[in-house]
Parts: C-alpha cells; sequence; structure tokens
C-alpha cells in the first residue's frame, strides 16, 4: 500500500516528534518550519559557552515526552537537580525549603498546625484521585483542601513549580495536582547541552525514518477540498501548493486558526484559549558566589531561581548557569528586569561582579493554552482530530487530554501517529487476513 502523504506544519519539538512517528510508521512526511531553525521554544543558544535554554526548561521523567522520547530511542542525558542547596523565599529571605520530613519540622515558613496539615496533604497526594477535579479551580482546591494560609502558600508554590502556572483562578485542579503529583513521584531532568540535545536526537531520528524538513518556509493556509470537508494539501507563503492527505499543525492555536480561514470553531478556540507565561532572566556567571545556595522558590510572590549548571552540562569549567524567572497570571502579569535582579540576591549576593552573559525576556508563552476548570480540565482541551475537517489534526502544549506543557506537545504528537498509522495498518491487516 502507497505511504500516507503527510504535511506538518511546525519544527518545535512537537511537530518534529509527530514527523519523526509518522515517519517511522510509513507514512511520506514533509516538514515546513517557517523560521530558518528547528525547535521552537525548546531551543537552546550559545553565549559565551553557556546553554541557555529559552526560560528554565525541566524534563518530567514521569511524563508524556520521557515515555514518548524513549519510545523513539532517544536517551536524554542530565541529572535530577540537586536536593542540597534549596530554599523558600518569603519577604525577599530566605528560609528553609520543606523537602521532606526533617525540613518540614525545621522550616520557619510554616506555624505547628500548617506543618501537621501540610505533612497529611503530601503523605496521602500520590492517592488523591484527581479524577472528579476536572472542574474545580486550583484555587477552590487549596481553599477547601487546606485551612491554613501558611500551607496553602507552600501548596501553591509547589503546584506553581510544578505548572509554571499562576493563575489558579483559570488553572483546573485536576491538572495542576497532576502535574504535582508527577513532578514529586519521579522528579525532573535538566537535560546535559540543553533542550536542543532533544531537537537534535529526534531531527536525527527524523531525517533517518525520510521526514523531508523545509526550513524558512511559512505554510500561509491548509488547502481544502470544495465543500471544506476534508483537507487537500497546504500553500506555502511562496504560492506553491503541496497536496497531502493530512495535514498536522503543530503551532499555537492563533496559528491554527490563521490557517483555516472562516473556520469559526477554530477561531473561538483561539479565542478561549489562556497562556501561561513567564518572565525570566538567564545568567552566565563565571562563578557561584554562594556555592551551597542553587534553588529558591517563592512563596509569597511567584519567583523561581534555579543553578540549572548545578546538574547538567550547562556552562564552561568553573561557570555557572543560572535561570530567574517569575510566573506571570492571575492578578500579577508583569515583571521587570530588576524585579528578577533582586530575587537573585536574595540567593546570591555579589552575583553582578560575576556576569558574562545575561538575557532577559520579560513575557514569554511557556504554554500556548492551560487545562481551564470553567472546560473541565485536561478532557476539555481541544482535541488531536478537528472533527469537522477530516484529515486535519493539531499537536500541541495546549492540545489533548494528556499532562501539561511539553508533555502535551509530545502526547498529542502520539495521538496523531496512532490515528494516522493506525488508519494506514488497518486496511493492510484486512487484506492479509483476506
Ligand atoms: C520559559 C519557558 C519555560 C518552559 N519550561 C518547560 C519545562 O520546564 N518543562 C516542559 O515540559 N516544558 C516547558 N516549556 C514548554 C515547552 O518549551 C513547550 O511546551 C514545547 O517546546 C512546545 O513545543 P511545540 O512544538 O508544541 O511548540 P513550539 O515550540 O511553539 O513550536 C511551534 C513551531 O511552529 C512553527 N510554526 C507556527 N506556524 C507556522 C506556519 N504557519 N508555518 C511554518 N511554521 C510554523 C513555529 O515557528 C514554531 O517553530 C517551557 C517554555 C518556556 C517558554
Amino acid at each position: 500500500m502507497q505511504a500516507k502523504k503527510v504535511a506538518v506544519v511546525g519544527g518545535g519539538l512537537g511537530g518534529l516528534t509527530a514527523a519523526a512517528l509518522l515517519a517511522r510508521g510509513g507514512c511520506e512526511v514533509t516538514l515546513y518550519e517557517r523560521s530558518k531553525h528547528l525547535g521552537g521554544r525548546a531551543r537552546t543558544t550559545e553565549v559565551d559557552g553557556f546553554r541557555f535554554n529559552l526560560g528554565p526548561h525541566a524534563l518530567y521523567r514521569g511524563g508524556a515526552a520521557m515515555r514518548v522520547l524513549e519510545r523513539l530511542g532517544v536517551k536524554p542525558p542530565g541529572n535530577i537537580p540537586s536536593p542540597a542547596g534549596a530554599h523558600a523565599l518569603r519577604e525577599g529571605r530566605l528560609h528553609t525549603l520543606p523537602r521532606g520530613a526533617v525540613t518540614l519540622m525545621t522550616t520557619d515558613v510554616l506555624s505547628l498546625a500548617g506543618k501537621l496539615e501540610v505533612a497529611k496533604l503530601l503523605a496521602g497526594l500520590a492517592r488523591i484521585d484527581t479524577g472528579p477535579l476536572g472542574r474545580m479551580s486550583m484555587r477552590e482546591w487549596l481553599e477547601t483542601r487546606l485551612t491554613r494560609k501558611d500551607s496553602q502558600a507552600l501548596l501553591g508554590a509547589l503546584v506553581r513549580v510544578s505548572s509554571y502556572c499562576a493563575d489558579f483562578e483559570a488553572l483546573s485542579a485536576e491538572a495542576g495536582l497532576k502535574q504535582l503529583q508527577c513532578a514529586t513521584a519521579a522528579n525532573v531532568l535538566y537535560v546535559d547541552g540543553g533542550w536542543s540535545t532533544l531537537v537534535d536526537a529526534v531531527e536525527r531520528l527524523g531525517r533517518e525514518a525520510g521526514v523531508r524538513l523545509e526550513l524558512s518556509s511559512r505554510v500561509e493556509a491548509v488547502v481544502l477540498q470544495a465543500g471544506g470537508a476534508r483537507v487537500e494539501g497546504v500553500r506555502l507563503a511562496d504560492g506553491t501548493v503541496h497536496d497531502a492527505d493530512a495535514v498536522v499543525l503543530a503551532g499555537s492555536p492563533a496559528d491554527v486558526a490563521a490557517l483555516v480561514p472562516g473556520d469559526a470553531v477554530l477561531a473561538m478556540e483561539a479565542r478561549e484559549a489562556v497562556p501561561i507565561q513567564a518572565a525570566t532572566l538567564e545568567l552566565g556567571l563565571s562563578a557561584l558566589p554562594r556555592p551551597d545556595a542553587l534553588f529558591a522558590l517563592g512563596l509569597d510572590r511567584p519567583h523561581y531561581v534555579s543553578v540549572h549548571s548545578a546538574s547538567a552540562k550547562l556552562a564552561p569549567e568553573g561557570g555557572a548557569m543560572v535561570h530567574v524567572a517569575k510566573y506571570l497570571g492571575g492578578a500579577d502579569t508583569e515583571a521587570s528586569e530588576a524585579e528578577l535582579e533582586a530575587v537573585l540576591d536574595a540567593l546570591q549576593p555579589g552575583w553582578r561582579a560575576k556576569v558574562v552573559a545575561r538575557r532577559f525576556r520579560p513575557s514569554l508563552t511557556v504554554s500556548a493554552g492551560l487545562p481551564r476548570a470553567v472546560n473541565g480540565g485536561l478532557a476539555g482541551r481541544p482535541a488531536v482530530e478537528v472533527p469537522h475537517v477530516g484529515g486535519l489534526y493539531r499537536v500541541g502544549d495546549w492540545v489533548g487530554a494528556e499532562g501539561m506543557l511539553a508533555d502535551a506537545s509530545l502526547a498529542s504528537a502520539e495521538a496523531v501517529e496512532q490515528a494516522l498509522v493506525q488508519r494506514i495498518a488497518t486496511p493492510q491487516r484486512r487484506a492479509a487476513g483476506a
């Protein structure tokens, strides 16, 4: 049987993974990426020997991305963050971050009643059934499950660092808690060389499987059959049309809507999507002023600092690669560079004298659409298969019922593989059995 021709639009980690999986499954795949580079938000840039991811990136070891990468044969190199040197930040000062029984008892960020409440909750965290919590907001869950403000602040900070989301009114408690369960059960990995290590590995596997990669190729529209019920191919910005049996759109909800102009359903999904955003400051330091202070998590403000190079190869010998971030969302949607600098002052006083390279981003899109409580949580996100246009699929961190962030991108890539490769395989199996 002739392989199905598939056009993948978008060469981020999600689109690349979909392309590699489909090519391995026997499809004839062409991937179009509008920029000169592959990787999208998973790109890493080298500045003076420091490997800067686009903001702090951690791979959930128990998440879908790890599972799909391993299926492809990619073994991400790196390490889990060091448990030593972790602090809580409150009113600009460092405190012990509760990470286990001993630190929970010794920290001063919780009262005795708060300690008992948090200890009980964390002991039963893995057993919380998140299924019925799709329509409950993260805020409501925190306020009903925990009676004390100090324990709510700590749990809120742990949900933020696991989900990158600070908009607890919008976020579904099901999704927020699943992220926390995933992060506490299996931890995360800081990847050696940055996330471009993953991008390069998937690109290589895709090429080996026959994926054609077209860079600097912006797709302008999906070409539909007369009546609009099925895809026919894609039209590029240079005017050329390329036919395809299936089209996989691996950009944001706005990118998807723009490629199918006049589609009211896709336009509404784009309007309704609530992105997760963050401000980030990346720093390459010649040395760490305080080598023992590696991590800080804000309890009263949505702040984060982590020395990623303490666990992964991201800096030249002796140097340090540090990420500072503020989770934006809810009532707090802005951050200045000075605000992030002040966060690092608390963890690494004297860092300014050690700066070799730096980069500030006031607002990055971490995820193109968070799982909203009003839509029923993860199950309420747009499906991989566009139901009213045959042959049209989408992949991204706002798609499908599994995971958040890159886990959602790669889980949706795998779901597209299942839909398309199964559909090729089914007639073959029938023919073999006939
Ligand atoms: C600051 C920050 C921190 C993050 N931290 C984490 C983390 O710790 N853990 C985690 O799991 N995830 C994290 N993420 C999220 C993760 O980076 C993304 O979920 C993932 O990279 C998304 O991949 P994607 O391929 O779905 O989308 P993207 O990377 O956005 O790729 C989409 C691609 O489509 C291309 N494109 C769009 N439209 C067209 C068109 N018309 N024609 C051609 N090409 C087109 C774009 O140029 C782009 O390259 C973080 C993101 C940020 C910004």
